[in-house]
């Protein structure tokens, strides 16, 4: 069935709201290639969006998998439990830059992972209140669209968003919000909307996904984390999109030398199968009674050994170190392309969480459309890029950090072309 075929299906069997970003479909994938329905081949710049930091289907997480496979597929958890996710929940405990005592659990998506990170929050300190940032991003639930700070496309047309939510700004250079601002809309929030002792949460990702690769600066991390201890509010970093290896650490909270209460995690956890977690402070984590947490396939079997592989291959291969050598490549040929292309504003990076801004370099405006035009001219050149930002101006790249040298290497090539296009654009 070729693409063009699967695109009038898809319009006439699956609602808009589902939007796609390309009208190619797939068909095969491996590591950081993807084929398509029509047999062609491209390279994956965008990763399932964070979800292969391993690459698609790992030997070693597709083994862990099949393995699974043939003992049992699901039963679960909360009904009859099994070794393979208290082992898992050892290991993430192991791995969370949190000291004392931990406990971990395991969900599906990531926004449930903040769902319930939230849950746990509330129930431990027995408040409501939870605080987000502006350009945040933490899911499509209700929950979820609540505490994202961005109202196209999500919020729109979903009505009453659940209470006792408040955002304040995301320090941001674009914006013209310093952390200075963010802090004094803290302050004023405690003032005018709600008092302290009665927020649960302060949710923050630290470096902003959807909302443009927004790294939070260390003064903000810092601050928030006197303010909670302050107050007893549960800090929350949210590494759905950060987490495992993408930054160069297992989580990029670690690049602050700030301990969160809690970590919400998913994604690359996972290697390409449905698996979230969170870990947090034992005594925290204990807040909600027996049975208020979990899901039918929460902590699913075949997901948790996907997991233990991902966590094996990520020692095995040294992936935070090569998090840390692609990202520097992309971002020096990033600045190299920009001194010469006034439509890149800015680049930015923390390990292989890498993005590039796009301006029109004669009103200094956000640029969605030369992006897009970027974007497109490097689906030509069959590499698949996403876009991110409040504005839709940011390249965001999420290539496997197991992807071959010699294939990064190409990529970097055709982003050159692409980019390139702009350029002609204005001389022409
Ligand atoms: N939090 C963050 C930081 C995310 O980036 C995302 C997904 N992009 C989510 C939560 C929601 O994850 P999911 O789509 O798996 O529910």
């Amino acid at each position: 069935m070729s693409n063009k075929d699967l695109t009038q299906r898809r319009s006439a069997a699956t609602p808009r709201g589902v939007g796609v970003t390309h009208t190619i479909y797939a068909a095969r994938a491996e590591n950081a290639t993807i084929w398509d329905t029509d047999g062609n081949e491209y390279t994956d710049f965008y990763g399932g969006i964070a979800v292969l930091n391993t690459g698609h289907r790992h030997p070693k997480v597709e083994a862990a998998v099949a393995a699974q496979l043939s003992k049992f597929t699901h039963t679960a958890y909360q009904v009859m439990p099994y070794e393979s996710y208290i082992h898992l929940a050892e290991r993430l405990c192991g791995l969370a830059p949190i000291k004392g005592d931990k406990k971990a659990a395991f969900f599906t998506t990531g926004v449930e992972a903040v769902e319930n990170a939230v849950k746990i929050a509330r129930a431990h300190t027995g408040r409501g209140g939870v605080i987000a940032f502006s350009g945040a991003f933490h899911g499509r639930t209700m929950l979820g669209i609540a505490l994202t700070g961005k109202v196209a496309p999500y919020k729109m047309h979903f009505g009453a968003m659940p209470g006792d939510i408040y955002h304040v700004p995301f320090p941001n250079e674009t914006q013209d919000i310093s952390v200075a601002d963010s802090l004094k809309a803290l302050d004023l929030l405690f003032k005018v909307d709600i008092d302290p002792n009665r927020v649960a949460a302060i949710i923050i990702e630290p470096v902003q996904g959807e909302g443009g690769f927004n790294i939070a600066p260390k003064e903000l991390i810092v601050k928030l984390r006197e303010l909670c201890d302050k107050f007893g509010i549960v800090l929350i970093a949210d590494e759905v999109q950060t987490g495992f290896g993408r930054t160069g650490k297992m989580f990029a909270i670690e690049h602050y030398g700030v301990e969160p209460d809690i970590i919400t995690t998913a994604k690359s956890l996972g290697g390409g199968m449905p698996i979230s977690g969170v870990v947090g402070r034992a005594e925290i984590m204990d807040g909600p009674a027996p049975g208020g947490l979990g899901g039918t396939y929460a902590g699913n079997p075949l997901a948790v050994a996907a997991s233990h592989a991902v966590m094996d291959v990520m020692e095995e291969e040294k992936l935070l170190a090569r998090a840390d050598d692609l990202g520097k490549r992309l971002v020096d040929h990033l600045e190299s392309l920009r001194a010469s292309n006034p439509a890149i504003s800015n680049v930015r990076g923390l390990g292989s969480m890498v993005a590039a801004e796009f301006v029109d370099p004669k009103t200094g405006q956000p640029d969605a459309a030369a992006v897009e035009k970027v974007r497109l001219a490097a689906l030509e050149d069959k590499l698949l890029l996403i876009t991110c930002g409040v504005y839709g101006n940011v390249l965001r790249f999420l290539y496997p950090l197991t992807i071959p040298d010699a294939q990064f290497d190409a990529a970097l090539k055709t982003l050159t072309k692409a980019i390139g296009t702009l350029k002609q654009k204005e001389t022409a």
